[in-house]
């Protein structure tokens, strides 16, 4: 797959734009360039481990996992939650000493450098698959986080450490409202939410499409594109238990196109 292929490519970019802002936040004084730094690694790390986590949940099901492994993926968005959480302590503990400093004019030189290594791995990491779409929208915010850093740290390091003091804060809010978003995601997926109005009808269509009628339909939410649940169709005393049987392996072919599996169960009734 060409995606696995540039992945190299894609971390080197990441880890020495993350090493360059280290050099900035650390050994040129910049808060603002700090914050972006640690934000910049705890991003690699949750890239690396949703990969992972991601070619995890691929595997068929098996004798732990009787459903298939789906879910193993939000092993990545839950270690994300917990790097971003770890770097917003470290980062308030920064912006809680009040002392004055100062700050080097290599520090937004560096923090540049490392915009420009990000800029590299997105535009590879856009060209290919699926695998990539979440981890691209996330350097996107790290480009405009790091278009805050390099000037707030210039403009710092020529006229007062306050301002790159703000850009630090700035972006340590924004570190909070990713949790947030974050959060919501994934608290969306464990929490069993039902899919879209639109892919209801097409599963109710189908059961009308088959001349079967349905008392009762739930359905889950498992993952990205892929639906659980359970159907009830009522059988009259006098339907043919073998012709319902056929629909209903119909139906579930159908509705698996849709990342849909169903469980249909009979009730007498009609
Ligand atoms: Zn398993």
């Amino acid at each position: 797959m060409a995606g696995v292929k540039a992945l190299p490519l894609i971390l080197v970019f990441s880890a020495l734009g993350g090493f360059f802002k280290i050099l900035g936040g650390v050994l040129y004084g910049s808060k603002a360039v700090f914050v972006d730094a640690l934000t910049s690694i705890a991003n690699l790390i949750a890239l690396l481990l949703a990969i992972k986590y991601w070619r995890s949940s691929l595997e068929p099901p098996d004798e732990d996992h009787h459903f298939g492994h789906h879910k193993l993926a939000f092993g990545g968005s839950i270690l994300t939650l917990m790097a971003y959480s770890f770097v917003a302590g470290v980062v308030t503990l920064k912006l809680l000493d009040l002392r004055e400093y100062s700050i080097s004019l290599n520090a937004p030189l560096m923090a540049f450098l490392g915009v420009i290594c990000y800029l590299v791995s997105i535009i590879i990491s856009r060209r290919f698959s699926i695998v990539f779409t979440h981890y691209s929208t996330f350097t996107v915010s790290e480009l405009i986080e790091g278009a805050v850093v390099v000037s707030t740290s210039l403009v710092g390091a020529l006229y007062s450490y306050l301002i790159d003091y703000s850009g630090a804060v700035l972006l340590t809010l924004y570190i909070f409202y990713e949790l947030r978003k974050v959060f919501t995601e994934v608290l969306g997926f464990i929490s069993d939410v039902a899919p879209p109005r639109d892919l209801i009808n097409v599963v109710k269509e189908e059961f009308v499409r088959n001349g079967l009628s349905l008392s009762e339909l739930r359905l889950r939410r498992v993952d990205d594109r892929r639906y659980q649940g359970m159907a009830y169709v009522l059988l009259k005393p006098d339907e043919n238990l073998t012709l319902a049987s056929s629909k209903v392996d119909a139906i579930k072919d159908a509705l698996r196109n849709y990342g849909v599996e169903l469980v249909i169960e009979f009730r007498p009734g009609g």
